[in-house]
């Protein structure tokens, strides 16, 4: 547990050093006349952090000045940030998710709605419980009932009519510093299929990139990480949780502020456990190219899934691959996210529109063109793989096309 620098952050001792660039000034902070709350406050991040790593028992803290970035920071202990913030009435700071200083556990989700209206924000929540629920289990290999406690979680939301964006954060579960966050969330998404569940469409150039709703930039040094209650400057769109702000539950919301006795630490050492926990290799070693940032030249997604990221249209295909005698179902189904096609492989019902009726032992494949909006079925037979044969393809339903319309205004909408 030593591990944890330690947020005795209650009861801050200042031991009579005052760094030469450190001006007290509360005067300034308290618009509605002064108080005792102490802070200290610097124009720069480098002189903050400078001054943070000789104060502990003060945390580190941001404010926007203006729209276009600048910023100053704030070093107070949680009690004096508390008596300074709730007067506030224009709330625009943040966090500083300082290196080398233990944090819970949280993901920032965002991406474009009008892009996305097929992802359903619950399932979303509950694919990203799921993820750490699975990550728990192989780290600690403890039964489901015995990490509840550590799975409860607070999502703030931020969103608009545009954006979707939300903070979760898991008040119970911590890492040495953000960057193994970070590498908890990465392993996590490269041994799980639930990753499949977690991408959305982005809007980028002239064509549609399938990224994921997790922002991983975040997991970076000193990140400075927006609180409950504030705004970015010059927009009316602060984080909340749907409760009246208190000091103990903005202090829960806060990624770096726990008491040790209330957690469970995971170590960089524990996240080794875990593990590929089904048949996701080629999931995997796409998504590591994306993990990493890196521009792929033929990105897409694959999975051996049976879902693809659009559950209304996995369900449309599984109602066509169907008659009165065979029902169908898919066998899996690969997201090429650079020519935004779905491949279905269908297992039982083989009816090839080639030949007019079921194939005997060769397998019929379902495409789906998202950009166009077409299905179309092709298959593994060897004479119809000679020529090439597609069928006649045929538009999607008009309510799939409602819930999209992706192709067309998603494009120009960035
Ligand atoms: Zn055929």
């Amino acid at each position: 547990m030593n591990t944890i620098p330690t947020c005795s952050f209650y009861g801050n001792s200042l031991k009579g050093y005052i760094p030469p660039a450190l001006r007290q000034d509360t005067r300034k902070l308290n618009h509605q006349g002064p108080s005792k709350a102490k802070c200290f406050h610097f124009p720069t991040q480098s002189a903050a952090l400078e001054a943070a790593a000789k104060l502990p028992g003060l945390e580190l803290f941001s404010e926007d000045l203006d729209s276009s970035g600048t910023r100053h920071y704030l070093l107070a202990s949680y009690n004096d940030f508390w008596e300074i913030y709730r007067k506030r009435t224009n709330k625009h700071f943040y966090e500083v998710i300082r290196e080398n200083v233990s944090c819970k556990l949280y993901f920032d989700l965002e991406y474009v709605q009008a892009c996305n209206t097929h992802i359903q924000e619950s399932l979303l929540l509950e694919s990203i419980a799921k993820l750490v629920k699975e990550g728990l289990k192989q780290i600690l290999k403890r039964k489901d009932y015995a990490l509840l406690p550590y799975l409860r979680c607070l999502v703030l939301d931020s969103s608009s009519k545009e954006k979707f964006s939300k903070h979760i954060v898991f008040p119970k579960i911590v890492f040495p510093n953000n960057r193994i966050a970070g590498k908890f969330i990465s392993t996590l998404l490269q041994c799980s299929d639930i990753t499949s569940q977690l991408l959305v469409l982005k809007p980028s150039r002239d064509e549609m990139q399938t990224v994921l709703a997790i922002d991983l930039s975040v997991y970076s040094r000193n990140r400075c990480f927006r609180i409950l209650g504030s705004s970015k400057f010059g927009e009316n769109r602060p984080l909340t949780l749907g409760q009246q702000m208190t000091q103990r539950l903005l202090n829960e919301t806060l990624v770096c502020c726990f008491h040790p006795d209330d957690v469970i630490l995971i170590d960089e050492a524990q996240i080794g456990y875990i593990q590929p926990l089904n048949d996701s290799f080629e999931l995997s070693s796409i998504l590591k190219t994306s993990l990493l940032h890196t521009k792929h030249n033929d990105p897409f997604v694959a999975s051996h899934s049976k879902s693809s990221p659009f559950p209304q249209v996995d369900k449309f295909i599984e109602s066509v691959i169907g008659d009165g005698q065979v029902k169908g179902s898919i066998r899996n189904v690969v997201f090429f996210s650079s020519s935004l096609k779905l491949v279905y492989n269908i297992q039982k019902y083989r009816y090839c529109h080639r030949i007019g009726r079921h194939h005997k032992s060769n397998h019929i494949v379902i495409i789906v063109e998202l950009n166009t909006m077409c299905y179309y079925q092709k298959c593994l037979d060897p004479e119809c793989r000679a020529i090439d044969y597609r069928s006649p393809p045929r538009p999607l339903p008009e309510q799939l096309l409602q819930d999209f319309n992706l192709a067309t205004s998603c494009k120009d909408s960035k």
